[in-house]
């Protein structure tokens, strides 16, 4: 057997020990809320489509219209000749609904948070982040070559006390956060770290992936936000939003932005119809939020502070096994394990979903209850 393949064989075994293999399940999503697996129809608590709008009929047929009016794919990066016509009310609708002067898509969300840290940040600068950012956050803070440092989680009092000692170091700094946090639910004080970039000259990167019709917009000068349009949006790509002169930099320096093909037009009218349905619907946020509330007033957990409610059980084969039982019961709620949360936090990700109803959750925290 080529070496190649032992290495991989000895490192699988070992993530399988630790039950933190994973593998791909092929999924089918139905009318919002459904998911189809190995034939059973379940209903999803897994969904980061909030308001199902992947599967609304008017975001379905823009992108079919697209498709049709400009083909499958661009064809080419957007410096080159990828730029196309309907990143123009899709940008301006992006800044709109962040208070900001322009917005700038990327690829992915992922690839929104790595450019905009890495056009930003270089070896001379501080890079602070909330121990419990995204991945994508960590991975551009890392390929930036700044100094990075990260402080407890939603302790903006910690985050002081790293810029009141470093700082005066560094040339330029940046505070990484989310509005809200992918596997935990709760909200950033977004207010407190404002304060300390302008007591501490430093700037704050806001990736709202999951405030979307959750979290206002707040106005400051010192902040920016990324984020994505593959969840709430049902579509897929990224974004960053900011000032003018800060995306016209982005365009001119952010790698993951210049030496990668464009969207495909379908996933951008995709996008930008249902940012105009959420713009029409603003109660689809409240809906999510409540369903949510609903949940963990049922379980006596903490209140929602957003669609997302981590129920954690500890263990990765803990939580590997109640994932189980409750897919046995036609309920899809996904086992989160480390490396993707801290080890020991294995815990399932419900996330809920405007189109939920009110039966359904009492059915799944009944389910919940008696396992
Ligand atoms: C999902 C997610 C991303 C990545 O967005 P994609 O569009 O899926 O690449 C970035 N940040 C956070 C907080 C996320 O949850």
């Amino acid at each position: 057997m080529p070496l190649l393949d032992n290495f991989a064989q000895q490192k699988l075994q070992e993530i399988t020990k630790r039950d933190l293999l994973r593998k791909l399940e092929i999924t089918e999503q139905k009318e919002g809320i459904y998911a189809l697996r190995t034939g059973k129809s379940l209903i999803s608590f897994s969904s980061n489509d909030y308001f199902g709008l992947s599967q609304h009929p008017e975001v379905i047929s823009a992108s079919i219209e697209a498709t049709k009016l400009y083909g499958a794919g661009a064809g080419a990066s957007r410096l080159v000749t990828g730029n196309h016509p309907l990143y123009v009310p899709l940008e301006s609708a992006l800044a709109e609904s962040k208070h900001k002067e322009s917005a700038l898509v990327f690829g992915s969300g992922y690839l929104a948070n790595l450019g905009v840290i890495t056009a930003l940040m270089g070896k001379d600068d501080l890079i602070i982040a909330d121990k419990l950012t995204h991945a994508c956050m960590l991975d551009g803070a890392r390929l930036s070559g700044a100094k990075l440092l990260r402080f407890p989680h939603n302790s903006p009092e910690k985050c002081r006390e790293l810029l009141e000692t470093n700082r005066k170091h560094y040339k330029h700094c940046l505070i990484l956060t989310e509005t809200i946090f992918s596997m935990d639910g709760d909200a950033a004080p977004l207010d407190a770290l404002l304060e300390l970039c302008q007591n501490y000259d430093s700037w704050l990167l806001a990736d709202d992936a999951h405030g979307l019709s959750i979290i206002p917009p707040i106005e400051s000068p010192h902040l920016i936000y990324s984020g994505t349009l593959s969840k709430g949006l049902g579509s897929y790509g990224g974004y960053v939003a900011a000032s003018k002169s800060v995306i016209d930099f982005l365009v001119n320096t952010a790698r993951p932005f210049i030496f990668t093909t464009g969207l495909p037009p379908s996933t951008i009218a995709a996008a930008h119809k249902a940012l105009e349905l959420l713009k029409q619907n603003l109660s689809l946020g409240q809906k999510a939020l409540d369903n949510a509330k609903h949940f963990t007033t049922s379980l006596n957990l903490p209140e929602a502070q957003s669609p997302i409610v981590p129920y954690i059980v500890g263990e990765a084969d803990n939580a590997l096994a109640l994932s189980q039982q409750l897919k046995e019961k036609g309920f899809l709620v996904s086992a989160i394990r480390p490396p993707t949360v801290p080890t020991g936090t294995s815990r399932l990700r419900f996330t809920f979903s405007s189109l939920h109803e009110k039966a359904m959750i009492e059915t799944l925290t009944y389910t919940l209850k008696h396992s």
